[in-house]
């Protein structure tokens, strides 16, 4: 006895498969586009701080006619507290705060670390300074 094997048609068991690396397959990509979602609103998050930090290095300028020689002189004046980067969940600002020694009259804050390398950005970004503002390289 001989089996005849159908042609052109495919087994229960093959498109159990196929079905079965489909579904994995997207869930791979649904999982992977969510962490890509997600490092980019930290990033996003991130750069309000740096925004909120240079906002309140400024009010201190204002008043004081130069910036401060620490980020933590800041607090609680200018800004409530130093906040945390949300992809870090440490305080990333503090050392990342750098002011003109001479003049005083500039300075950079940056995100230290490589926390937004996720979505390729550089180490030590993003960085906020008096002269050029927001810089997310
Ligand atoms: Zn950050």
């Amino acid at each position: 006895m001989k089996l005849n094997r159908r042609s052109g048609g495919f087994t229960l068991m093959e498109i159990v498969v196929v079905m079965g690396i489909i579904s994995v397959l997207f869930g791979l990509f649904v999982t992977m586009g969510y962490v890509r979602a997600k490092a980019r609103t930290t990033y996003v998050a991130c750069c309000e701080n740096l925004r909120t930090i240079g906002t309140g290095l400024q009010l201190y300028e204002l008043e004081k006619k130069r910036f401060p020689n620490e980020l933590i002189s800041l607090t609680p004046y200018y800004i409530r507290k130093i906040p945390q980067c949300p992809a870090a969940d440490v305080d990333t600002y503090i050392e990342g705060y750098d002011t003109d020694s001479e003049t005083q009259g500039n300075f950079t804050v940056y995100c230290q670390g490589s926390y937004h390398a996720p979505i390729g950005i550089d180490t030590n970004y993003p960085q906020y300074s008096y002269q050029w503002g927001l810089t997310e390289w």
